[in-house]
This record gives structure tokens, C-alpha cells and sequence, in this order.
């Protein structure tokens, strides 16, 4: 979406600070009635400085962006927001959307906060927390005996026949524009434009949407410079980054897009929320990518489960696996040299790590079993001070 933006702007006319969530950037949103946004507090997540996490992977200026604080506990909130506002101004009956987990109890929560129905289709392998978030919140689940996109599809064929408001990434327009909340975001809260930026990617949406935000605050005016982008994916969920690789190796122009073709794989990640086979929103993801100078990594599921405890232990932030995806491929940029020890590098942390609560056990080791006994815990705490 492009925007016609204001003539003599006054400084900080961007910023509306009586709100503290995504709608203090309502100028830079396609919203008009913010009294049908939901009264939960979606954004204004914090931004960390996580030196000791950074300087394991050899990174002076390293920043998390912990997306978990949302109301459902994802970034997805962002995008589901808008949607809502949007939704809400067409006079639409029903919510619905097809999701990994996340953007589903994301638009279920949010409509529960307005008394709105909603009705999501969910692969039926989606972790447990995710379907009970989305069952608690009172949506209609469908359960789709398939993968995400198999619920996809059958999610539009739905919706273009019952004519309900249908917010799948890729299809609707407004949940970019939510996304690109977090580059406002991190602008304001560093003060100044980052080096990189660290995304998960699955289909592509959220990589797009924040590059989106930093170009909108480009074109604005209010700043002049961009970040790169670096697109982190597993390498078992890849069609994005093989792309940019394929674009980066023929050395075409990145305006040339009818060379860009996005070949559909067969994603068997563990990092459910960035398991995709056929990315919904692709071309524009690889577009933040190149336009942005940015790099595409992939890692191995490995490294993202060991990415979690990393992250927690390094800086006290819980990611689910998608989240750590980011930290792993951050990793390795850094060793690769892509990404230089002195750049500032802001990584999203994109879900809540409670969301896989089985992801995160099969990371994080066992506990130390003790008997109800004084002397048995102690023998178990002997060396560790005190
Ligand atoms: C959806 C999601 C992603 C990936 O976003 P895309 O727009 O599909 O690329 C990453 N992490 C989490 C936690 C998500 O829910």
C-alpha cells in the first residue's frame, strides 16, 4: 500500500504518543476509527540489549525484540490487529484465517476481545498450546487433516463462498502493513536506524512488512537511511532463501522481478510456525532481501532447537523454535563474517518459547531429580556456591 503523506509535516507528526501500542503510528496506518481497534495493548514490545547473548556469537551491539509480550504471545498480533480495524470497517460478520498456529490464535484472541466470531483453519499437527489458545479464545477450529497449506486453501475456498473477512497472509493486504509496526518501532527505541535486521521467515510476510516500515519512513522523510535485512530459515523450510541465492548468483537487477521464480519445497522444519512448502508471500520477501542488500541464511533444525536455551540463557528471553531461527541464523552470519562484530543488529524474537513447551524440553536437558530430603538437595547443589 502507498500513501500519500501529509505536506509540512511538523516534527514528529508521525508519532501520536497519547497510545502506547502499534496505533501511536495511526498516520502511517491505512486505519480511520480507532475506536473499533481491540482494547488489548498489541506492540510497544521491549527492545533489549542482550550484550553477553551478543558477544557469544562475537557481536558488540546486538538487541533483541521480544514479539512473545503480544496479547497471544506472537508478532502475529500486529498483523491481526490492523486486520481486526479493517474487518470491523467493511461491516464484516466473521473473522477467518488459515494458520501455522500463531496468526490464528492471534485473530481468535483479538476477536475475543471484541466479541467478534471467528473461525480458523489450523493443521491438524499444530503444537498444543497453539490449538488450546485458539479453543480457549473461543474460535471455531478446523482442524485441517493436512499441512498449512492444504488449511490455506481450504481456508479461501471458504471464505470467497460464505464472503467472510479473510485475513491469510499473502491474501490480505493489511497484515504487511501491521508488520511494519516493529520498524517504528525499533527506530524510536534506538534512536536511530539499525545496521541489520534479524527475521525468521516462513512465508515471507513478516521480512516484507518490516522492510516495508523502514521504506515508508524513508520515503516519509523521517529518515534516510534503511537496515539490511537478514532472512533466517531452516533448512528444512528454504523456498525464500534458495531464491534470493538463485537472484544473488545471476547478478540481475532486483528491479528485474519477472526473473525471480519462488520453486515450492517440501518443508519438514520443526520450527512450526516457519514451516512452509509454498511461501504466500515470497516475491516480496525476497524483494526486502535484495533491495534492502541483505542476506538469506538457512540453518539446521539443530542449531534452532539449541538457539533456544542460547537465547534464554544468554539474555532471558523464552523463544519458540520459529523465534530462534533467527538467533541460529544470526549466529551464523556473524561467523560467516556476512554480519561484522560491530554493527548494530536488532533480532526479532518472534513467539513466545511456551508456545512448544515439547520443542523446548527437548533442548533444555533434564531436571535433577532429589529426594525430600535436606541432605540429598544438598549433595545435588554441591559447587554451586554458597
Ligand atoms: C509467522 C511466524 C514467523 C514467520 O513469519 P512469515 O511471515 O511466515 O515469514 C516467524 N516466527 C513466528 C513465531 C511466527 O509466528
Amino acid at each position: 500500500m502507498r500513501y500519500a503523506w501529509p505536506a509540512g509535516r511538523p516534527a514528529g507528526w508521525w508519532v501520536d504518543d497519547s497510545r502506547r501500542d502499534i496505533f501511536r503510528y495511526r498516520a502511517l496506518l491505512p486505519v480511520s476509527d480507532l475506536a473499533l481497534a481491540s482494547p488489548l495493548r498489541v506492540g510497544m514490545t521491549p527492545l533489549y540489549e542482550a550484550p553477553r547473548l551478543g558477544a557469544a556469537a562475537g557481536l558488540n551491539r546486538l538487541f533483541l525484540k521480544d514479539d512473545g509480550q503480544n496479547p497471544s504471545a506472537s508478532f502475529k498480533d500486529r498483523a491481526g490487529a490492523v486486520a481486526l480495524v479493517r474487518a470491523r470497517e467493511t461491516g464484516a460478520a466473521v473473522l477467518c484465517g488459515a494458520s501455522t498456529g500463531n496468526a490464528g490464535s492471534s485473530m481468535a484472541c483479538l476477536a475475543a476481545s471484541v466479541g467478534m466470531p471467528c473461525v480458523i483453519f489450523v493443521p491438524e499437527k499444530a503444537p498444543a498450546a497453539k490449538i488450546a489458545q485458539l479453543l480457549i479464545f473461543g474460535a471455531t477450529v478446523l482442524a485441517v487433516k493436512g499441512s498449512y497449506d492444504d488449511a490455506f486453501d481450504l481456508c479461501m475456498a471458504v471464505c470467497e463462498k460464505r464472503g467472510w473477512f479473510n485475513r491469510n497472509t499473502g491474501h490480505n493486504p493489511f497484515t504487511r502493513e501491521g508488520k511494519k509496526t516493529a520498524a517504528f518501532e525499533i527506530y524510536e527505541q534506538l534512536g536511530h536506524i539499525p545496521d541489520w535486521v534479524a527475521v525468521p521467515t516462513g512465508d515471507g510476510n513478516i521480512i516484507a512488512g518490516v522492510w516495508k516500515g523502514f521504506c515508508d519512513l524513508k520515503e516519509a522523510g523521517i529518515v534516510d537511511r534503511t537496515p539490511k535485512m537478514l532472512c533466517a530459515q531452516s533448512e528444512e523450510s528454504a523456498a525464500i532463501s534458495q531464491a534470493v541465492w538463485k537472484l544473488q548468483k545471476t547478478g540481475r537487477s532486483p528491479s528485474d522481478w519477472k526473473h525471480v521464480a519462488i520453486a515450492p519445497v517440501s518443508a519438514t522444519t520443526l520450527a512450526d510456525s516457519i514451516s512452509v512448502d509454498i511461501p504466500r508471500d515470497g516475491l516480496a520477501a525476497v524483494r526486502a532481501v535484495v533491495e534492502s542488500g541483505g542476506a538469506a541464511v538457512t540453518v539446521p533444525d539443530a542449531d534452532i532447537l539449541g538457539a533456544i536455551p542460547e537465547m534464554a540463557r544468554g539474555a532471558g528471553v523464552f523463544a519458540e523454535p520459529a523465534a530462534a531461527c533467527a538467533w541460529a541464523g544470526l549466529t551464523k552470519a556473524a561467523r560467516e563474517g556476512m554480519v561484522k562484530p560491530d554493527k548494530t543488529v536488532v533480532c526479532l524474537c518472534t513467539g513466545n518459547g511456551l508456545k512448544d513447551v515439547a520443542s523446548a524440553r527437548r533442548a533444555a536437558g533434564e531436571p535433577v531429580a532429589v529426594d525430600a530430603n535436606v541432605d540429598a538437595a544438598l549433595a545435588a547443589t554441591e559447587g554451586l556456591g554458597g
